[in-house]
């Protein structure tokens, strides 16, 4: 339990022609477009374990646009606390 490659998750491969079980392999800066801003976040991608193609599969998709969000909504807080007031009010948190 609690490592990275207990959930891998069966994907269709094209270059396999067939269903096969993927590896996510790698997990690197990503960059997603949401509402005209560019977010970088962690990612991951899939690999078919037999050709090691890169392989789509919507459970990886999933997590990278939830990781997306979870970048812009902390922009955006970012940005509008900014918008507030130049200084930074360390001790005065929400
Ligand atoms: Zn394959």
């Amino acid at each position: 339990m609690g490592e990275d490659m207990k959930d891998m998750v069966k994907a269709h491969c094209y270059c396999c022609d067939k269903d096969v079980l993927i590896l996510i392999l790698c997990r690197k800066m990503m960059n997603t477009k949401i509402q005209g801003l560019n977010i970088m976040h962690d990612g991951i991608v899939a690999f078919c374990s037999e050709c090691h193609g890169k392989v789509y599969s919507k459970e990886v998709d999933d997590k990278n646009i939830e990781e997306a969000q979870k970048e812009y909504d902390y922009e955006v807080d970012r940005w509008n606390r900014l918008k507030e007031g130049n200084d930074t009010n360390e001790g005065n948190k929400i």
